[in-house]
């Protein structure tokens, strides 16, 4: 019998997609080893949010071929979103690579082997089509494409027969979850790599056109908390400019929802909101904040935070530190803009922010977030 490794990099995303992955090799016979030296076969479910993600895959794959130096090697097997590099630049740049597993080829329903008894993620969706100019998703996993409702349903109906007790929806923005079809994505256009410039970043408040009747997500919510045996449901991530109405009322409503609100805000500057192609500015965020807190008085929130964002000024950071200080999130992840090769912002803008200043940048925001009580909960970057 084969033994696999799997090592995992980065997000719950990618630890939901292991878990899958997992269940797919044990399903032909494989055994799973906690300890890569005795593997067959290493899948590396790699990262690409920054570029220190990607050098954590190089320097595990530089192990891997030190210690297996003179000896049969094992199999080496690279998914996840590393691969938004094509394969001849994948040879080139990690030449340790037998072979690719194109993110998502294992699909929703493959039988998932989770470590948790209590706590389970549940994939909703895969992919995004916000096309945010820094990130490298929509690249990486392609456009966004829902799971149905009844394989969302099955799966979580088998999980509270097994014992779990609490249900992680997950996507890249759960919000949007259902309507890919019936919304209009505005942003195609920044797949056009050689077209796009900084006038046509559009200054839309929402990708999709709000749903006439109650958004698909809400209904995937509601079938989700009437499964027998679940006691809570939390979600994530939520994209603030689709964070619709009826959506707050359900969680107001609906006390088996997580009181705890993932949205990202990225920056409270409306000059890098606009550059980041967010669709929101802090105003609108602010606002959507404040109707949250006044229909859920029990809400808390995280966030993700990028400082050193191209051309970010001393005026832009004091913005995100007024937001972050207002909004008083329980959580945060702050992270430090690296340009991901092929992105919008890594094509049209200079990365002009010295790293002295975007630590400098970093630690202030930190310690903020460490007075406010943040808490060590994991957030997705
Ligand atoms: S930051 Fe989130 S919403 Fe924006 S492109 Fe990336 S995955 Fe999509």
């Amino acid at each position: 019998m084969s033994n696999v490794f799997i090592k995992t990099f980065g997000c719950q995303a990618n630890k939901s997609d292991s878990e899958r992955i997992l269940g797919d090799y044990l399903s032909r016979g494989y055994r799973e080893t906690a300890d890569w030296h005795e593997a067959n076969e290493i899948v590396v479910n790699t990262c690409s949010v920054r570029q220190s993600a990607e050098d954590r895959v190089t320097g595990f794959l530089l192990n891997v071929e030190k210690y297996f130096s003179g000896k049969n090697r094992p199999k080496i097997i690279l998914t996840g979103c590393m691969l938004h590099f094509n394969e001849k630049e994948i040879k080139e740049l990690l030449p340790q690579i037998d072979e690719i597993l194109p993110v998502g080829e294992v699909g929703f329903n493959q039988k998932a082997i989770r470590k948790d008894k209590i706590s389970a993620y549940v994939p909703i969706s895969s992919g995004c089509n916000s096309f945010c100019t820094f990130c490298i998703v929509p690249f990486s996993r392609g456009r966004e494409r829902s799971r149905p409702l009844e394989d969302i349903v099955s799966e979580v109906r088998q999980l509270a027969g097994e014992g779990y007790r609490e249900i992680t929806l997950l996507g890249q923005n759960v919000n949007s979850w259902g309507l890919e079809k019936v919304g209009v994505a505005l942003r195609k256009m920044f797949m056009d790599k050689e077209k796009f410039s900084v006038e046509k970043i559009p200054s839309n408040d929402s990708q999709y056109f709000k749903p006439e009747d109650t958004p698909p997500f809400v209904t995937l919510l509601r079938a989700v908390s009437e499964v027998e045996g679940v006691e809570k449901i939390s979600f994530f991530t939520s994209n603030p400019w689709d964070f619709w109405d009826e959506l707050i009322d359900e969680i107001a409503t609906n006390l088996k929802i997580d009181r705890f609100i993932h949205l990202p805000v990225q920056s409270g500057s409306n000059r890098i909101l606009h550059l980041m192609n967010r669709g929101y500015t802090r105003e609108s965020y602010l606002s959507l904040i404040n109707k949250i807190k006044t229909k859920v008085p029990d809400a808390v929130f995280g966030t993700d935070i990028i400082v050193g964002f191209p051309g970010e000024t001393d005026a832009d950071f004091q913005d995100t530190l007024d937001l972050i200080t207002r909004v008083g999130f329980k959580a945060a992840f702050i992270a430090r803009y690296s340009p991901r090769p092929g992105t919008v912002s890594s094509r049209l803008f200079p990365d002009d922010i010295s790293a002295k200043v975007k630590k400098q940048r970093w630690e202030i925001l930190d310690q903020i977030a460490n007075k406010n009580n943040l808490s060590s909960r994991p957030i997705v970057p």
